[in-house]
């Protein structure tokens, strides 16, 4: 490695020092150099971080920690992570850095307050993108926090989440090299995103969205910020929609941030006068001159000072994402049926009729059974594919494939009578179809994440993603979605293999919460910063009844309108506690980006009293997230209601929102051609529960299926939705439709305008 400093200031670094300070190192220095009003800053360069680790003799046993890694074996991915970040962290920085960084800060003053963030780098390609992978440490002040919060940076570059997206993009841990920007933290009273051009057409309006206090809640999408757009060609704001903007986050005491209830005063009014919406566009033009491109800007505002924190290129409209299409080039077809998450396997059929069967299923086999359920994940784990006779794409064997990424057919009818055992086969997950003998084609299992995990694409309407497995985390954080829409609990609750039931009963209790509070907390720490919303139990009686303590589950007549969801929890408030203690541990450990979410819910009552059995327990109700699932039509005719009782947030819960509409079971194969998302009463009923959400500032989100649904995200976003959240398979295709559908939607608004004022 060539010869660099450990220590770059702003008006030394160019954008040829990249491999040493960083794309966001880089690009600091160069927009100082064409005179955008960047904070000043300095850079601990990667030269300083490889120093660290020769200098402290760590290097060789941290990469043979490594070397040899299963990134796909979830436990061995989190092993490795936290033993690499523990021995960054073991070890002091040698002295003779530890003066530098210390003399570098005091050049910016006496014990400013700092902004310390990652940039990692790769030496053979220096911009590769690393996004969001590594930490920032903001509001840090004094030599001994900042130094901290470097070794930190440094060690959050061994982060499961960053060690599975460089294995899965082919980089070696040892060519991947880290830089941290110090720099002063703008005190913001407004800060926000601006995109300087319009992507597609090139058209010259600046978008400009800003909300109260630091930038961090609109970067997150925590708050639904004002939006303005600024025409280059008349020098005016053409559009402003100006938000009820309910959270803000702020510099807490002399460490880190916090986030706090806007005052009620300046929630719903406008961030930027269009005095300093021009004057943001024009360093925005400035940036874009220089660039060439149009650029996606951070700024903030403080007192009169402007300030441009970040620039990059937008990266809106990308070639299609999916790869290659999945056509299976095998024999004649045996079985169709729906295809439920997609990629090609083939393999010798491994038929499950009882769950005596899953011990003889072995990798790469195709698993055949009538359904899955929660004890066949092990052996669902191990296979090429999956095929049922029954379900729709919102059954078991739909979700945990999708999360598994592993290729499934669902609903074929008669694959366990007509396929025979040890037969071989090709599934084409996406078609649904079910071929004799075995394709050609490579395999697609991992294809998607690889594709998602590119560069991130800007959207105001956030994309979030599904998770059911904790093992599923990772690949779910790779994808950059905006935050969690939906845990489902249930998946890693039946996985322990006993009820909760079984666990109250015999006295372990504590033992229930940790794996609960510890599953969680895997899916929390992926999305470093961003929210993260879990559903309370919502398991049907029928699957818990094979665990242990499932033989006290009632038998119903029909389980779907039965004993699940919050119905259960309140009645059972010894389970519902458990849930309730584990979410509370999370809370108080600081996660405060987690959120609570009840299913089933059909009356505000049961919310309210949810909240007061919750607050009994200690809960201080009224400053953590709480919200509901609208998928019963009750909770959406009523959701006036539930706003005023006091919910954070509501999302669709449209696979069940469905068949409760339209009377169609989800799971019934014989129905399943009358299962329609886009039957109009059930979009009535979801663009009116929008439109009053939208009324009272509350954010209104999807977790169904219909949410990974390109036509319906559009559809959505178009009526007025704040974020959506997909499988991990559709969120990047989810956030491409969504992005071009928020750009026409601004374009065809700045028309309208020009028209109106007959400006063209
Ligand atoms: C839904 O009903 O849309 C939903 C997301 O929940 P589940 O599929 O777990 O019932
Ligand atoms: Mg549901």
């Amino acid at each position: 490695m060539k010869k660099v400093p450990e220590i770059l200031i702003l008006e030394e670094i160019k954008k040829e020092d990249i491999p040493s300070v960083g794309g966001k190192g880089a690009s600091l220095g160069e927009m100082y150099g064409i005179g955008l009003p960047v904070p000043r800053a300095f850079v601990v360069t990667a030269q300083a971080f490889r120093r660290f680790l020769g200098e402290t003799g760590i290097e060789e046993r941290l990469f043979a920690g490594l070397a040899n890694l299963n990134v796909e074996d979830n436990a061995a991915l989190e092993e490795a992570s936290r033993k690499a970040r523990e021995l960054v962290l073991s070890v002091a920085i040698p002295q003779h850095l530890q003066k530098k960084i210390r003399d570098a800060y005091s050049e910016l003053g006496n014990e400013p307050v700092v902004a310390v963030r990652s940039s990692a780098t790769a030496e053979d390609l220096p911009d590769a993108s690393f996004a969001g992978q590594q930490e920032t440490y903001l509001n840090i002040q004094g030599d001994g926090d900042l130094l901290l919060s470097v070794q930190r940076c440094w060690a959050s570059l061994y982060g499961a989440r960053a060690i599975y997206y460089r294995a899965k993009q082919g980089f070696d841990d040892r060519s991947v090299n880290i830089a941290v920007v110090v720099q002063e933290l703008v005190d913001a009273k407004k800060a926000g995103v601006m995109f300087t051009s319009h992507p597609v057409t090139g058209e010259p309006l600046t978008i400009i969205e800003g909300s109260w206090g630091l930038g961090e809640a609109v970067v997150s999408g925590s708050v639904s910020p004002d939006k303005y757009v600024f025409d280059h060609r008349s020098g005016q704001v053409v559009d402003r929609l100006i938000s009820a903007k309910l959270e803000m986050v702020i510099p807490d005491g002399r460490k880190g941030t916090k986030t706090i209830e806007v005052p009620g005063d300046i929630q719903k009014s406008p961030v930027l006068t269009d005095a300093e919406v021009k004057e943001l566009a024009k360093f925005g033009s400035i940036a874009e001159g220089h660039y060439g491109v149009p650029q996606d800007l951070e700024w903030a505002i403080s007192g009169k000072e402007f300030y441009i924190l970040q620039s990059r290129p937008i990266t809106t409209i990308r070639a299609p994402v999916q790869g290659k299409p999945a056509a299976a080039t095998a024999g004649k077809v045996l079985v169709e049926g729906q295809g439920a998450s997609p990629g090609i396997g083939s393999g010798r059929v491994a038929m499950v009729r009882d769950i005596k069967d899953v011990g003889s299923v072995k990798e790469g086999d195709i698993l055949v059974a009538k359904m899955t359920n929660p004890d066949m994940v092990p052996a669902m784990r191990k296979v090429a594919a999956i095929v049922t006779d029954e379900g729709g794409m919102t059954c078991h064997a739909a979700i945990v494939s999708r999360e598994l990424g592993t290729p499934a057919v669902v609903g074929t009818k008669k694959a366990t009578s007509v396929l025979r055992q040890g037969q071989v086969v090709t599934v084409d997950g996406e078609k649904g179809l079910v071929y004799e003998g075995k394709t050609e084609a490579p395999p697609q299992k991992e294809k998607a994440v690889a594709a998602v995990a590119a560069a991130p694409i800007i959207t105001a309407t956030s994309v979030k993603v599904n998770v059911s497995l904790p093992e599923a985390a990772a690949r779910a954080g790779a994808t950059g979605a905006d935050g969690v829409g939906l845990l489902r609990i249930e998946h890693l609750i039946l996985g322990l293999n006993k009820t909760p039931m079984w666990y109250i009963r015999n006295r372990k209790e504590e033992e229930f919460i940790n794996e609960l509070a510890g599953g969680i907390r895997i899916v929390l720490d992926a999305f470093p910063g961003k929210p993260v919303w879990v559903r309370t139990l919502d398991a049907p009686t029928d699957e818990f009844r094979n665990m242990a303590g499932g033989e006290d589950e009632p038998h119903e007549h029909n389980p779907m309108l039965g004993w699940r969801g919050i119905r259960r929890d309140l009645q059972s408030p010894d389970q519902f506690r458990l849930q309730v203690e584990a979410f509370k541990r999370l809370w108080q450990a600081g996660y405060s980006k987690l959120g609570m979410m009840f299913p089933m819910v059909s009356h505000p009552d049961e919310f309210i009293q949810a909240k007061q059995m919750m607050k009994g327990w200690g809960v201080d109700v009224e400053n953590v997230t709480l919200g509901i699932m609208v998928e019963i039509p009750a909770s959406a005719i009523l959701i006036e209601d539930f706003i005023k009782a006091g919910i954070r947030f509501a999302s669709f819960g449209t696979n069940d929102l469905i068949q409760y509409t339209i009377a169609v079971d989800r799971n019934n194969e014989n129905v399943a051609g009358m299962y329609k998302p886009k039957h109009p009463a059930v979009l009535k009923t979801i663009d009116d529960t929008i439109q009053i959400c939208r009324r009272y500032g509350v954010e209104c989100s999807i977790c169904g299926q219909a949410g990974s649904d390109p036509e319906m995200a559009e559809w959505l976003v178009e009526h007025g939705i704040s974020s959506l959240s997909a499988n991990i398979d559709a969120v990047a295709k989810i956030r491409d439709r969504v992005a071009r559908t928020e750009q026409r939607m601004i374009l065809e608004a700045a028309r309208r305008v020009h028209a109106r004022e007959g400006v063209q």
